[in-house]
């Protein structure tokens, strides 16, 4: 039976290496969904057999009652919560579950420590499993406390806004200190005396979690996402070697080194540096004031749908940069519809998209993929940010924070030093919103007084219909 279990962890770590492989293009991503959905079927299924058929038989099927039950009652609750939420909520779906991934590590931490399922071990192999325990325990909470917190900022339970406690560095520093110090006495205790120190760890572990992400402002709340995802992956990891199963210590690094190359690319993207956002936002706050005459000055232009549609069929070139208020109001597939139409008279229509638009990473990626347009005029930022001089005009669809001008000139702004999409650049910048509101970061949008730039108010769903009724008269 080990020889076939081998053999099977072998072949579903491969295909999770292949879904991550074919994650990372969009043409090739549902392929990867599948070659995930079917490596993670085997590796549940091979690892529910080699567990019921080993040793000790009838007190393993006693066991099968609690598996099958759990399985079916939390599949349930997965497929229900996944049919129902909303593309929008889809960020607080990952935070929450990851979460999840952190309590698993914690309670497997408690469970191996206090009933360990092989017999107990002694010298060299007793302190590398204590040692086991003390990190998953530790990564897991972290993760669970960050990720609830994570999860509330992004529903809006709890405001975007930092946290900045005084002397929270060297509070977080004494928190860590203490966290690989308490290792010390519960490495040396015997059977399960170390509980104590144990529990004690998990509670300040909890805190620091929670902590470190209630440091951080709205804007760097990206990168906290995907880094709590890589955290989740350590966790899942960790709680592999507590339960001597290669396959969860092997998706685990996977999510885990996946999670922080993301982290990375996005904080690149945004211009932060790891450390800053992973030592709970060294720096954040820390501004400098506004320079003169930085507040946004000057009249809010509006122009009508009828006109901006004359506009775009006088134009040669278009950009649309689709952000977070796109997705709210489902415009995407009127958005392709303008676009087809556009495209069918000539003009030439691309798609801008910035690496933190939206509430997720890819977001914006998603959606159009979803309405069906071409992913050939979908361009990243950096590939893009050039040719706005040479465009006639820009459509900012419910974006804001990733078109504003402030992240590069003002450096009292709290996204000052994250590149954007610098649409101002353009003939004629349209923006769609329903009013004044800032985006998530909180912070004004001197774009909207520009010169060149027209406010075209309403839900961009509505708006776009109208668009789309114009350029088709
Ligand atoms: P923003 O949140 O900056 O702006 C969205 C805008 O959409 C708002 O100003 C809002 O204005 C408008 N809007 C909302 N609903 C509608 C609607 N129905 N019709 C028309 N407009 C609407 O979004 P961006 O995409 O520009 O920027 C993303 C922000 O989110 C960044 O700050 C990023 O750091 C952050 N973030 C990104 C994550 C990611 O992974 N991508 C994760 C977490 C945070 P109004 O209310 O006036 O209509």
């Amino acid at each position: 039976m080990s020889g076939l279990l081998t053999v099977a962890y072998l072949v579903a770590g491969v295909l999770f290496i292949r879904s991550l492989g074919g994650l990372s293009k969009q043409e090739t991503a549902q392929k990867g969904n599948l070659f995930g959905i079917v490596g993670m079927v085997l590796a549940v299924v091979i690892t529910a057999a080699s567990w019921i058929i080993a040793d000790d038989v009838s007190s393993r099927l006693n066991g099968l009652a609690l598996l099958l039950g759990a399985a079916v009652v939390g599949g349930v609750i997965g497929a229900g919560l996944a049919r129902r939420v909303e593309m929008t909520g889809m960020p607080e779906l990952v935070a929450v579950l990851h979460s999840f991934v952190g309590l698993a590590a914690v309670l497997v931490g408690f469970s191996s420590y206090l009933r360990p399922a092989s017999a107990p071990h002694a010298g060299v192999e007793h302190t590398v499993h204590a040692i086991e325990i003390w990190v998953g325990i530790a990564v897991g909470a972290i993760t669970l406390t960050g990720s609830i917190v994570a999860w509330a900022k992004l529903k809006g339970t709890l405001s975007g806004k930092p946290l900045l406690l005084p002397g929270r560095h060297a509070l977080n520093a004494v928190v860590a200190a203490a966290i690989v110090g308490l290792a010390v006495p519960f490495l040396n205790a015997e059977g399960t005396t170390g509980l104590p120190f144990l529990l004690i760890m998990t509670g300040l572990a909890l805190l620091m979690g929670a902590h470190l992400v209630l440091a951080i402002g709205g804007a760097d709340m990206p990168v906290v996402v995907s880094l709590l995802n890589s955290y989740s992956g350590w966790a899942a990891a960790a709680a592999g070697f507590m339960l001597a199963n290669d396959l969860l210590i092997v998706t685990g690094a996977l999510v885990g080194a996946s999670g922080t190359i993301l982290s990375i690319i996005m904080c690149r993207a945004m211009n932060r540096s790891i450390l800053s956002v992973v030592f709970g936002g060294f720096g954040t706050g820390e501004s400098k004031p506004a320079a003169p005459g930085a507040a946004p000055a000057g009249d809010v232009r509006e122009m009508k749908a009828d006109e901006v549609g004359l506009r775009l069929l006088q134009a040669r070139n278009v950009v649309i940069v689709p952000g977070y208020g796109m997705a709210v109001s489902r415009a995407q597939a009127t958005v392709k519809e303008l676009t087809t139409t556009l495209r069918e008279k000539g003009v030439t229509v691309r798609f801008a998209i910035h690496p933190v638009a939206g509430r997720l990473p890819g977001h914006m990626n998603v959606l159009l993929a979803e309405a069906g347009v071409p992913y050939d005029i979908v361009m990243e930022m950096e590939h893009i940010n050039t040719d706005f001089p040479q465009t006639d005009v820009v459509l900012v669809i419910g974006a804001n924070d990733i078109v504003n001008p402030g992240a590069l000139d003002d450096p009292s702004s709290s996204i000052y030093g994250m590149p954007v999409l610098e649409v101002w650049k353009s003939k004629l910048t349209v923006v769609f919103k329903r009013g004044m509101a800032a985006g998530y970061a909180g912070v004004e949008n001197p774009l909207f007084y520009r010169e060149t730039t027209r406010m075209l108010f309403g839900d961009a769903k509505k708006s776009v219909d109208a668009l789309v009724a114009e350029v088709r008269k």
